[in-house]
């Protein structure tokens, strides 16, 4: 059964499926506007989520092909998969940050070749073991990756530009800039009194940035064409605390449920942080690769049972954690080493 929560002024959310994932659905956004209505995100590309977003939009007495312009808050396949398929049946533009924009064209460009090179060079520094190593080996040279996630993602036509409020007739939304999780992470402001009267500014659609219940992966900007050491995680904490300053009277967040204090769930999430940051920093005591310091760190499982494609990500997350230590000038590279080991100094 399709879920439909009707939020008051106008905005509705749609449950659309994930699937084979524990995040179980998208929550994608209704926005009613002069010119029609506007999705906030999509869902994923998946023939049951496009069968469950149209029976969503059924049930507010629309189609796919009313709908306006898409608003994406990041290019991940769970909130803009289904864009490309509503532009199509409708002809509604897209908007995305140029961040993202720049990811999605990457992606659609990039050899599956290349990026297996790409992914086992950065494993292999990060101090990959050979057994995990091999099977990338074994994909690139037998030719089996065909095709990667996300090389079909539309290309969006409009920017979000941060701090500017997007053309949509008769409606306040302002962008606001949350690069951590995406490089082009945004959040959406409706600068518009809360319907039902809670105190504060308005209501804020936060994407993957800030949720009641999972703190949101944090890895680097993966960007085999950019040698610039970036700080994802250093972003995300600086742009958690702007929008705990917005003062939203409520969040609409894309999984899980809506929810009021953002600047509490905001602190939180940098309490969460800290502690994890002072954790890892005890780890470092003894010198550690970046995939040394993810086999210690806490996961949602023991590492020997966290899948070959999840210990990627979990790596990714590990360094981005030793970059914001080395930047805070709290842990550093150890000369020597290599691959390159990390300590607490
Ligand atoms: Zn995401
Ligand atoms: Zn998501």
């Amino acid at each position: 059964m399709t879920q439909v929560t009707e939020h008051g002024g106008g905005v509705w959310s749609l449950r659309v499926p994930i699937p084979d994932n524990p995040l179980g659905h998208t929550l994608v956004h209704v926005v009613d506007t002069d010119r029609g209505p506007v999705l906030v995100d999509t869902g994923w590309d998946d023939p049951d989520s496009w069968s469950e977003l149209t029976a969503g939009l059924g049930a507010l007495g629309l189609a796919p092909r009313d709908v306006h312009g898409v608003v994406v808050t990041h290019h991940h396949p769970d909130h803009h998969g289904l864009s490309g398929r509503v532009r199509e049946e409708s002809g509604a533009w897209i908007a995305m940050h140029a961040a993202d924009a720049a990811v999605v064209r990457r992606t659609r460009e990039s050899d599956p070749g290349t990026w297996l090179d790409y992914l086992a060079r950065k494993l292999a520094s990060a101090g990959a073991p050979e057994e995990h190593l091999a099977p990338l080996r074994a994909a690139r040279s037998g030719g089996r990756i065909r095709t990667l996630p996300g090389l079909g993602a539309a290309l969006p036509d409009r920017e979000i530009v941060p701090g500017e409020l997007l053309d949509l007739a008769g409606r306040r939304l302002r962008a606001v800039w949350t690069p951590g999780h995406t490089p082009g992470h945004v959040c959406l402001h409706l600068e518009e009194e809360h319907p039902a009267g809670l105190p504060g500014r308005g209501r804020l659609f936060s994407g993957d940035h800030l949720l009641p219940g999972i703190s949101p992966h944090i890895g680097l900007y993966e960007d085999p064409d950019d040698a610039t050491v970036t700080d994802p995680l250093g972003d995300y904490l600086d742009s958690l605390e702007r929008i705990g300053r917005l003062g939203v009277a409520e969040v609409l967040p894309a999984h899980q449920h809506a929810f009021p204090d953002a600047a509490g769930r905001v602190r939180e999430l940098l309490a969460h942080h800290e502690d994890r940051l002072t954790g890892l920093l005890a780890l470092l005591t003894a010198p550690l690769t970046p995939w040394q310091l993810a086999e210690r760190m806490e996961w949602n499982r023991p590492w020997d049972r966290i899948p070959h494609g999840s210990r990627n990500i979990a790596v990714s997350e590990a360094e981005a954690h030793i970059r914001r230590l080395v930047k805070l000038g709290r842990a550093e590279a150890v000369p020597g080493t290599e691959p390159v080991a990390y300590a607490a100094v």
